[in-house]
């Protein structure tokens, strides 16, 4: 960080922070460079292979405590853009700030007892790094609704789950504060990690400060006022919130959660973290949320709080939905078509009668029990497309290969990576292979190919192909 922190801010923080913790350390560690990071996507890859493969490629790997699937990453070699690594591309990580992995590790108390979620809503999820994380979790399981309200950020959304391999998520794209009239009582657990100041962000973006002021904290606290009253309501009874910032101040984090408990007395109990992960003490508030100061664990700051519902709310204002839903289920007929086509390249071990559904010339897999709610509110993606269906043929999705497909052949690392820029393989065809070929890496679906002779022809969908991949 080259810019000075604002004065105002520095005075209003030194007010707020605890007597244990100094402002001058705060200002020393916002002027260091954030560790880098990253979160093994276990939908793709296990950790310790994904160790195991990197650790051969000059990484050196230190366990992040409270994630077992973070990492502080060094590099050996210097010209590493890990952004732009096969492996990125492909899912088997994300890059992620050790602290903003902590939300989802608080709703699921992952590294004492694991709890399991059949339902969760992500309030306000682009782009997508807690989702995704949330989604691995419940191993593609179960149904995750990841809300977005602004539209530029949805398509970041979409794409981070489809590289990450996630297809147990419906999309919406609302205002989060709308939420808990139309699904009042529905989750079982719902993650707020909402809009804020960014204070937190400062290590990583120089530009963090650029539009503070108090008149915005004050501005966007109401916002964040508004979306943890529709994050609770929209829980179940015995439901867990998870509400989080990356802000540093007060207003938006212990003020936030006091105006929960100030409009729902006797309906929320706030959950103590204090023994969430070792160490977690150092961290915890009197009210048992995590203050997380950059200083503390040296990482960004962030502010987790975690509450449960003690009792059903009956607050929503019953809107009526609308929208006409565009999709039908697949007649038995259909299914046991449709079947014995996917059977013949996919894993369709966990595609059910339920799941499929189609619309105009398409049919999807919908994560499970989606229509408990796609007829209380409009969704703008459900699960993922597994097949166009032409005049003469079923075409099955790049999607479906790399969600369920079984590989027939598998590539190496620098195969892979000119597979990923668009390019015909050169591979000795020893069998005489004909036709498609499913292409793997590490043990997962990459996509389509097409043997001819010594050659594989790259069946990649264009929109896919990236000429910036590089396998250092
Ligand atoms: N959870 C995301 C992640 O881990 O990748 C980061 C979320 S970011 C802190 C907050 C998000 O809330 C932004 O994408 C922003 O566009 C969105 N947002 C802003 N106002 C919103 C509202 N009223 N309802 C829902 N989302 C909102």
């Amino acid at each position: 960080m080259n810019t000075p922190l604002p004065q105002q801010f520095l005075d209003t923080i030194a007010a707020q922070m605890p007597a244990h913790l100094s402002i001058t350390d705060l200002i020393n560690a916002c002027n260091e460079p954030l560790r880098f990071s990253i979160r093994v996507n276990t939908l793709k890859i296990t950790e310790s292979a994904f160790i195991d493969l990197m650790t051969s490629k000059g990484w050196r790997f230190e366990p992040i405590p409270w994630c077992e699937q973070g990492f502080w990453v060094n590099i050996d070699n210097p010209e590493t853009i890990p952004g732009k690594l096969p492996e990125h591309l492909l899912g088997m990580f994300y890059i992620q700030e050790a602290s903003s992995m902590l939300p989802p590790v608080a709703l699921f108390n992952a590294i004492n007892s694991k709890e399991t979620f059949n339902q969760i809503l992500d309030l306000a999820a682009a782009p997508g790094s807690k989702t995704t994380q949330i989604a691995a979790l419940m191993d593609n399981k179960g149904l995750l609704v990841a809300n977005e309200y602004s539209s530029s950020r949805i398509k970041a959304l979409h794409s981070n789950l489809a590289r990450l391999g996630v297809n147990n998520t419906l999309i919406s794209h609302f205002d989060g504060s709308v939420h808990g009239d139309y699904l009042e009582n529905q989750f079982d657990a719902v993650l707020l990690d909402a809009p804020c100041s960014g204070e937190g962000t400062v290590r990583k973006d120089p530009d963090a400060f650029k539009n503070w002021s108090l008149e915005h904290i004050e501005e966007i606290t109401k916002v964040q006022k508004g979306l943890i009253v529709s994050a609770f309501k929209a829980l179940k009874p015995g439901g867990t919130l998870v509400y989080s910032t990356c802000a540093l101040n007060f207003d938006e984090n212990q003020g936030v959660c006091q105006h929960l408990l100030d409009t729902f007395p006797g309906q929320v109990a706030a959950v103590d973290l204090k023994d969430l992960f070792i160490n977690a003490g150092e961290a915890v508030t009197a009210e048992g949320y995590l203050h997380i100061w950059p200083q503390i664990y040296n990482s960004e700051g962030f502010f987790i709080a975690k509450f449960t519902k003690l009792v059903a709310t009956s607050d929503s204002t019953n809107p009526t939905f609308r929208s006409k839903f565009p999709f039908t289920p697949l007649s038995k007929k259909e299914f046991a078509s449709t079947m014995a086509l996917l059977q013949t390249k996919l894993d369709a071990s966990s595609i059910h009668s339920e799941n499929l559904f189609k619309k105009d010339q398409e049919v999807w897999y919908f994560p499970d029990n989606s229509e408990q709610l796609t007829n209380q509110m409009r969704f703008v993606r459900h699960g993922i497309k597994l097949l166009d269906i032409k005049p003469k043929q079923q075409i099955i999705t790049h999607e479906a290969y790399c969600n369920f497909g079984i590989y027939q052949h598998e590539l190496s690392r620098s195969e892979v990576t000119e597979y990923l820029k668009g390019r015909d393989l050169a591979i000795e065809n020893e069998h005489q292979l004909k036709g498609e070929v499913l292409l793997g890496y590490q043990g997962r679906c990459v996509g389509l190919g097409k043997w001819v002779n010594n050659k594989v022809k790259n069946k990649l969908p264009r929109s896919l192909v990236n000429d910036h991949v590089e396998c250092y």
